[in-house]
């Protein structure tokens, strides 16, 4: 269930609601949106009915959800979610593009890519320094050094900065350093993963596993948000099809379905979808024109000599080009990147 608070509700009232919720033997949501605070209430619903909730002061309705996926669905919380980050919103009107490096190789290498992606407009600066890769004896990332860096490279551009977390322990590094943590298609139902990155105070990407459907990617965002971490971020990054054509398949209908079915932001990843940096461009603006909030891409300085990911990196000046095209596009529907 979702209690959704007047609009005027006071402090006072929304106290006494979780409160009486708790009492009820409820796991109570306290979930603040820009316009309306909504109580998530997790438990048997059959209590409520017969509570009077519906008529304490301060209360609008309440609202069963329906949907597996509780915190996360649209149902209860009909306003769209914006995530803060230190510079800028994920899920308001304005796009947000996130680029950078498969992996932190190096200083110059991270500076210089967060130099030139600022300046083409990038709010952030990604770069992977957890690495385990498909082969166990493929560069596996510089790990704490990279953080370092990442920190540097963002103090130095004002850009926010993500990285990847592939455990708790890295979790539990990571967060001392970035400003958002990105869990990876291979880790989305690394529940014991996802419980942690509900306790922590940092904005959460989740990425749709390889063969997830949406709802088992919603379920796993279920879980972020019931830990108590409700700034999570959905990355679409393709699936696995019969198509071998591409690395991935880009599922550009998630973006709108998910737009229905969650209040959450949702960004696309079209580097890892595709696997070729030529589609990158093309399936970036596809992505926009089809509602999503934000963009990850990768930007190699020079993607030949990239130990990660080369072939779907964009060159600095591509993705420069890249993003004058996609203002263009996001114009066309009322939005800005
Ligand atoms: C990444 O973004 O660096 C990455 C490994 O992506 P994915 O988890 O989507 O494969
Ligand atoms: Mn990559």
């Amino acid at each position: 269930m979702v209690i959704v608070m007047d609009l005027r509700a006071e402090e006072k009232q929304i106290k006494d609601v979780t409160n009486r919720l708790e009492r009820l033997g409820f796991k109570t949501h306290l979930i603040r949106g820009v316009e309306r605070i909504v109580i998530g209430a997790i438990g048997d619903r059959k209590e409520i009915v017969s509570s009077g909730i519906e008529m304490m002061p301060g209360v609008e309705k309440v609202v069963p959800i329906m949907k597996p996926f509780k915190l996360v669905s649209r149902e209860g919380k009909t306003e769209d979610t914006v995530v803060n980050i230190k510079n800028f919103d994920i899920g308001g009107k304005d796009i947000a593009v996130i680029a950078g490096p498969c992996a932190v190789e190096s200083r110059e290498q991270l500076m210089e890519t967060a130099k030139l992606v600022k300046e083409a407009g990038a709010k952030a600066i990604r770069g992977g320094t957890f690495k385990p890769r498909t082969s166990p004896y493929s560069f596996q990332g510089m790990e704490e050094k990279g953080l370092e860096l990442l920190a540097e490279a963002g103090d130095a551009t004002g850009l926010a900065t993500i990285t990847e977390v592939i455990d708790e322990a890295s979790l539990a590094v990571a967060t001392n350093y970035v400003d958002i943590v990105q869990i990876g298609a291979r880790n989305m139902q690394n529940f014991q993963l996802l419980k942690a990155a509900g306790k922590i105070q940092k904005p959460v990407v989740l990425k749709r596993g390889l063969s997830a459907t949406i709802e088992e990617w919603l379920m796993a965002a279920e879980y972020i948000m019931s830990g108590g971490n409700y700034n999570v971020i959905l990355c679409e990054r393709g699936i696995r099809t019969f198509e071998t054509y591409t690395r991935n398949t880009l599922d550009l209908s998630a973006v709108p379905v998910i737009k229905q079915l969650s209040h959450l932001p949702v960004i696309v990843d079209p580097s890892h979808a595709t696997g070729e940096w030529r589609l990158v461009a093309p399936l970036a603006k596809g992505s926009v024109a089809v509602g999503a909030d934000g963009l990850l891409i990768e930007v190699h300085p020079d993607p030949v000599k990239a130990l990660c990911d080369g072939p779907q990196s964009l060159t600095p000046n591509n993705f420069s080009v890249l993003m004058q095209e996609l203002e263009l596009v996001a114009k066309s529907i009322g939005r800005s990147v």
